[in-house]
């Protein structure tokens, strides 16, 4: 038996219209589902009403890919953790890669985003990782470490977090993070977190790999203890990718 759960995550970034979400969520909603395996679904913000629709009763978490770091107010454009919740969300990407690079959103940011997320309950997908030339240059684990740094306003953990290694350069390029880099990563983001919150919580802390899992990559992946399952974007939009993903994400596959 697996200490932790896996969980695959997927991340539709900003690629479904609302209806073509409901469609897309109602087909994966019907592949069979390793009962050992926990799926959420993170379509846009337009898209949760209709999807949270489609996920009832189904047992897949509802997911968003972004919450804004202030409670309420004149933010225009902008939605909070208190609407997510009222939506059925249950868990929240904060830094993704994308955000970081297009918004320049930083550490700070994402603290502040956290602390929204955990007064409302949610749980945070907390995601960190380097550029192509930051590992070229042998600064990965300075930056991960620095990005980490985000959880330093949590003397206790935030409730739920679960943690996403995402390699910049192997996001949405069909060439992942080998599982060797993969394992190396994870163990050192455990021990960042054991150094925080003791080893218990390190050991039942889920970190999920992302960056171009693809049925084909999967299966070495999650070969790899360490990988406690995949924030998934491009096969996450073809249900029958996704269904071998499921498949390769239960520990008996
Ligand atoms: P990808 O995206 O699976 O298309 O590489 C992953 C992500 O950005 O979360």
């Amino acid at each position: 038996m697996r200490e932790r759960r896996r969980l695959l995550v997927a991340n539709w970034k900003m690629s479904r219209t609302p209806t073509a979400s409901a469609l897309l969520a109602r087909a994966i909603a019907a592949l069979a589902r390793p009962a050992d395996v926990d799926v959420a679904i993170a379509p846009s913000f337009p898209a949760l009403g209709p999807v949270a629709e489609v996920l009832r009763g189904t047992g897949i978490a509802l997911a968003a890919q972004d919450v804004h770091a202030e409670r309420e107010g004149a933010f225009t454009g902008e939605v909070s953790a208190a609407m997510l919740k009222d939506l059925g969300v249950s868990l929240v990407l904060v830094g993704h890669s994308e955000r970081r690079r297009l918004r320049a959103e930083r550490e700070a940011d994402f603290a502040h985003k956290m602390a929204r997320l955990a007064e409302e309950g949610l749980a945070p997908l907390y995601c960190v990782g380097e550029t192509r030339a930051e590992r070229e240059s042998g600064r990965t684990a300075d930056v991960l470490k620095l990005q980490l740094e985000a959880l330093d306003a949590f003397p206790e953990p935030p409730p739920g977090l679960i943690l996403a290694y995402e390699p910049v350069w192997a996001i949405g390029t069909g060439l992942p993070a080998t599982p060797e880099m993969a394992a190396d990563v994870h163990a050192r983001l455990r021990e960042g977190l054991a150094a925080r919150y003791g080893t218990g919580f390190a050991r039942a802390a889920r970190i999920l790999y992302g960056g171009s899992v693809s049925p084909a990559s999967a299966p070495g992946l999650f070969a790899n203890a360490e990988v406690d399952g995949g924030l998934v974007g491009g096969a996450s939009l073809v249900a029958g990718d996704f269904g071998a993903l499921l498949a390769a994400a239960s520990p008996r596959a």
